[in-house]
């Protein structure tokens, strides 16, 4: 862990900072997991769309940042953060994240190997996230130009897919759960870049 990263205020802190060394952008979270900072504009519900523009935090995955000046200020805004949001599709990383629930009745990661052995790709090595409910996040980078869509369960039963968007909950995060943790050996992997047989399951289908 870097210098700033220990001289950070909070543990949860120190984690998000550390995942915005890797070139990450992260926000808080609160112990369930959503954005800790409110929408500004939530009293205001004639308000246009705004992702930032207005200047303020509360824009959810918007508000994310690798920038260390940024996130202290986002974590100063929200000391009940407990959590970090990884966005994915951002660069440099466009990070797709593969979220392979453990749902009563699913085996996820079985049906992870039966994709792979039927579309005919390997699931590399890479990062690899344990959550406190014993799902598994797997950190893959995606192509710069193109926009993985976020979608649940559309790959297989049990398996979410975090793509532009969406966000991943960080290693070191606490959830209402327990907290999230790579699993060993991984941490100081680079994410590895997505099978190109599997990154073609994740896009919707070329228009009609
Ligand atoms: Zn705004």
């Amino acid at each position: 862990m870097a210098t700033s990263a220990r001289r950070a205020g909070t543990p949860v802190l120190a984690h998000a900072l550390s995942a915005a060394e890797r070139g990450l952008a992260v926000i808080p979270l609160s112990p369930r997991k959503l954005p800790a900072l409110r929408s500004p504009h939530r009293a205001d519900p004639a308000h246009p769309p705004c992702h930032g523009e207005c200047g303020r935090f509360g824009h959810g995955v918007h508000d994310a940042s690798a920038d260390p000046a940024r996130v202290r200020a986002l974590f100063a805004a929200a000391p009940w953060a407990t959590g970090y949001g990884i966005a994915c599709g951002l660069p440099p990383h466009h990070l797709i994240g593969v979220d392979l629930d453990t749902k009563p009745g699913t085996d996820s990661p079985a049906a992870l190997r039966a994709l792979a052995a039927r579309h005919g790709f390997t699931v590399p090595e890479t990062v690899v996230v344990l959550t406190p409910s014993g799902g598994r996040h797997l950190w893959l980078t995606g192509p710069p130009d193109v926009a993985v869509p976020n979608s649940a369960s559309r790959l297989a039963p049990g398996i979410d897919i975090r793509g532009a968007g969406g966000y991943l909950v960080g290693p070191g995060s606490r959830g209402t759960r327990g907290t999230y943790a790579t699993a060993r050996g991984t941490a100081h992997l680079r994410p590895a870049p997505c099978p190109p047989a599997l990154l073609a399951l994740l896009l919707p289908p070329p228009p009609r």
